[in-house]
């Protein structure tokens, strides 16, 4: 007898040129963000819905950054996966810089389709649509109910996409774990990321001529001072949840790490980093300047509160009576994971065994994804997809068969997680 497994490989087998083309039209339909504009993005994959009478509903508190929301249950009793990807992508920056036609060409060269969001994430939101379609077909065979989110607004913080259907439609979005496309590579599965702890801090003196350096404090030296004091940062321990800490430490997760984020990329998973963006203070050479503004990007580690770090800059700001701070992160977010040795992960490894002979290992990553929505609402929340490599670069793309193989990861964890 043929398994379910079996059917949905052979099925997009079948569909392999149309899947490739699928993928293609997407990256060829801009969605940049900023400006964010995503309405052709989202018309798109709603004529892919629409031509296989899958209902769906457009959620769109922004007229120009439109969500869809699509839902089918089996009418047995089971779980709900919820599977999530963004529409916007990053900017394409010059267009004479794009080597492969342009930013939205999706041409295919040596096997590799290339544009602006290829692999962040139109891959993996591809992926999601294509699992959702393909599982709806083989609805009598599965258990539960399988929601899909496509969502405007990711890449400038998700207030209109993920976190708005969170906020307003949270029954129907959070299900009972998620299962996302972002970009983790063959080698990983992403449970967990760090969260960006972003400040301003004002340093405000009097103010002189440059020679009466008696009259006023200098802005901008007060301003080295702090940057200094705030590299103590730096140093405050993470309190790590053990099976995290157990997976920071597995040899084969450090590797991993480190050939897919860069050398010293395990070293920093754990550790807060600090890194001081921007600097803008004074107004002429001969000028003692009254105002220094800076900017520090830090990154907390799982196990390092927003609270605690608020208390640790209070603290070094005690010492500082000009200086005053204000966040421009969200501040409801945390870094966030979810269990190293849950069953989806188990799932994603067996699918990804199967497909590419290559067993991912769980990991937790530097950047932030919507995958922190649910997580943070206590759903577990996995990541699998393309190689980051070259996300965000003027050689964006994915390899089709590296394409194909998220979708087959993804039809077949979401099938065997829903298996009746
Ligand atoms: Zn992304």
């Amino acid at each position: 007898m043929t398994t379910l497994a079996e059917t949905l490989l052979s099925e997009i087998e079948s569909r392999r040129e149309e899947l490739i083309a699928l993928l293609q039209g997407f990256v060829r339909t801009p969605t940049a963000n900023p400006p964010g504009e995503t309405v052709a993005g989202a018309a798109y994959l709603e004529t892919f819905l629409k031509s296989r009478d899958l209902p769906y509903r457009v959620i769109a508190p922004q007229a120009h950054m439109p969500n869809l929301l699509a839902t089918f249950d089996t009418q047995r009793k089971g779980r709900h996966l919820v599977l999530n990807g963004h529409i916007d992508v990053f900017p394409p920056g010059r267009d004479e810089h794009w080597r492969h036609g342009g930013p939205w060409s999706g041409t295919i060269e040596d096997a590799r389709l290339y544009g602006r969001g290829t692999a962040d994430m139109k891959c993996g939101t591809i992926a999601s649509f294509v699992t959702y379609a393909l599982l709806h077909r083989h609805r009598d065979k599965l258990a539960g109910r399988l929601t899909l989110t496509a969502v405007s607004d990711e890449e400038t913080g998700g207030k209109w996409g993920t976190g708005y259907l969170f906020k307003h439609h949270r029954d129907e979005v959070a299900g009972d774990c998620c299962l996302n496309g972002e970009p983790s590579s063959a080698h990983t599965v992403r449970y967990g990321e760090k969260t960006p702890h972003w400040l301003v801090f004002t340093i405000r003196t009097r103010g002189a001529h440059g020679a009466y350096v008696h009259m006023s404090d200098s802005a901008n030296k007060i301003a080295t001072r702090l940057m200094a004091a705030l590299e103590s940062l730096t140093e405050l321990r993470s309190d790590m949840p053990e099976a995290v800490a157990r997976n920071l430490s597995d040899a084969a997760v450090r590797q991993a790490l480190d050939d897919g984020l860069g050398k010293g990329a395990a070293d920093l998973v754990p550790k807060v980093t600090l890194n001081i963006g921007m600097i803008e203070g004074g107004l002429k050479t001969n000028m003692i300047p009254s105002e220094c503004k800076l900017e520090a990007d830090i990154r907390l580690p799982v196990g390092v509160s927003k609270a605690r770090m608020r208390t640790e800059v209070e603290r070094i700001l005690q010492g500082f009576p000009q200086v005053s701070v204000e966040e421009v992160s969200r501040p409801d977010d945390e870094a966030n994971w979810c269990d190293p040795d849950g069953e989806m992960l188990h799932l994603i490894q067996d699918a990804a065994v199967r497909v590419t002979g290559i067993r991912p290992v769980p990991v937790i990553t530097l950047a932030a994804t919507d995958a922190r929505f649910w997580r943070l609402s206590g759903v577990p929340a996995y990541i699998y997809g393309c190689s980051p490599d070259l996300m965000g670069t003027y050689d964006e793309s994915v390899g089709v068969e590296e394409f194909l193989n998220v979708v087959r990861v993804h039809a077949l964890s979401a099938a065997a997680y829903l298996a009746q």
